[in-house]
């Protein structure tokens, strides 16, 4: 490689950043890194500063920002602390920039993402939130800046892998049947509906097989996360909602599968660990060293599948639901969940009123169709408003 990729990471101090960090720390002959990013444990932020020396730091404000310009300064460091929304879109956007992972969690990596699409970067996604709030209006601007979007959530990147490479002319023009999203299931997979009730938000964040942030852990707990992945793959592979079948597969060592017209069908397999997407997705096409173990069938011994609980899992319809329903839906239905697993975590509310909250505000907002980013950030306010209305009302 002629010279150094030079990659920003937006949510370096959270979950799939820390992993990204590993990775590049690994070849540091193939990446630099240009900006880091963090919202809270802005201590964490200084750490990674000092061991990936980036040209630019970002943080939420700028009282902050001061202090940790003044520790970088300290530490002997020349990086430049920016803020708030506009600091995360001008390291995205830098002319400097190659690749771009968007790994804030929520509604709040949209912009980001955005102005990285925008400026036809590499984009790697994890923030899956970004592209179910705001799906066509996102692939519009990748087709028109010629960026490319590759996966980093590793079901999408299982499912990247096992297309064809020109998947994009339609998946039956490329002889794809369906795609098949594995999903663990989560820690609540057996756990009877009345039991539910009481779980409380460490239990929901226990997951059997993945190490993650708080908000996405919920939504495994609730299967809301493979709701905002199924409509993650719509967009991603230009499928329908109903070329999308979810399986339960709790060993989570398949990480997705393509079904082909001729009865082929293609898996990715590998250890749950986030570093071997993140390594495909930095290296692709090619391919480079992860640090993940190699996979261990022996010991894995047995792959099991079951089909999704609608009933104990409402979160799965209502977003299988949004993603029918299109429009301001998707954006919506993201909203609701973002405040009703807030409320959750703060434990305001119990688990099956996460479901409760975004079926009751899907319910009272008519489906209207966006056509610019001013109305899904619309369509988000509405829904925050709505959930909000919703706990005071009901929670404690
Ligand atoms: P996390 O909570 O561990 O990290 C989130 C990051 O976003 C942190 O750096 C945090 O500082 C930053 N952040 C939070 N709120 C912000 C705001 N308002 N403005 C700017 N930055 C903000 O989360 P995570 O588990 O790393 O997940 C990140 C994203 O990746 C989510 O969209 C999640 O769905 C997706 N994802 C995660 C995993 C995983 O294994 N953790 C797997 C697949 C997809
Ligand atoms: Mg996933």
């Amino acid at each position: 490689m002629s010279r150094l990729q030079q990659v920003t990471v937006l949510g370096a101090t959270g979950s799939v950043g820390l992993s990204t960090l590993d990775v590049i720390a690994r070849h540091p002959d193939r990446y630099q890194v240009f900006a880091l990013t963090g919202f809270t444990r802005l201590n964490e932020l200084l750490a990674l500063c000092v061991r990936h020396a980036p040209r630019f730091a970002v943080v939420p404000e700028a009282a902050a920002a001061r202090g940790l310009q003044e520790d970088l300064r300290a530490a002997g460091l020349a990086t430049q602390v920016l803020v708030g929304e506009e600091g995360l879109c001008q390291v995205s956007a830098d002319a400097e920039v190659d690749t771009v992972v968007a790994a804030i969690v929520g509604a709040a990596g949209l912009r980001p993402t955005l102005a990285a699409v925008d400026a036809g970067k590499k984009i790697l996604l994890a923030n899956k939130e970004a592209l179910v709030m705001s799906g066509a209006l996102f692939m519009q601007a990748v087709r028109k800046s010629g960026a490319v979007l590759l996966p980093l959530d590793s079901e999408h990147n299982a499912i990247f892998q096992c297309m064809p490479g020109d998947f994009s002319r339609g998946l039956s023009q490329v002889g794809v049947r369906r795609i098949l999203l594995t999903a663990s299931g989560g820690p609540f997979r057996q756990t009877p509906s009345a039991e539910l009730e009481h779980v409380s938000p460490d239990q929901a964040c226990a997951h059997p097989n993945w190490s993650m942030g708080r908000k996405i852990s919920v939504d495994s707990a609730s299967m809301m996360n493979k709701g905002l992945e199924l409509i993650e793959a719509c967009w991603l592979f230009d499928a329908r909602p109903d070329q999308v079948e979810v399986v339960i597969h709790p060993q989570s060592v398949i990480h997705s599968l393509v079904d082909y017209v001729d009865g082929s069908v293609l898996a990715q397999l590998g250890n749950p660990d986030m570093r071997t997407p993140i390594a495909n997705a930095l290296a692709w096409p090619e391919r480079i060293d992860s640090g993940v173990a190699p996979l261990d069938l022996f010991a894995i011994a047995r792959l099991d599948f079951e089909a999704p609980d609608e009933q104990r899992f409402p979160c799965l319809r209502l977003a299988r639901q949004a993603a029918e329903a299109g429009n301001s839906a998707p954006a919506m239905l993201n909203a609701a969940n973002e405040v009703a697993v807030a409320a959750f975590l703060d434990g305001r509310i119990r688990f099956p009123q996460i479901a409760s909250i975004i079926e009751d505000v899907l319910s009272l907002e008519p489906v209207v169709a966006v056509n610019d980013l001013g109305a899904v950030f619309e369509a988000d306010a509405k829904a925050r408003a709505l959930a909000g209305q919703w706990l005071n009302r009901n929670a404690r």
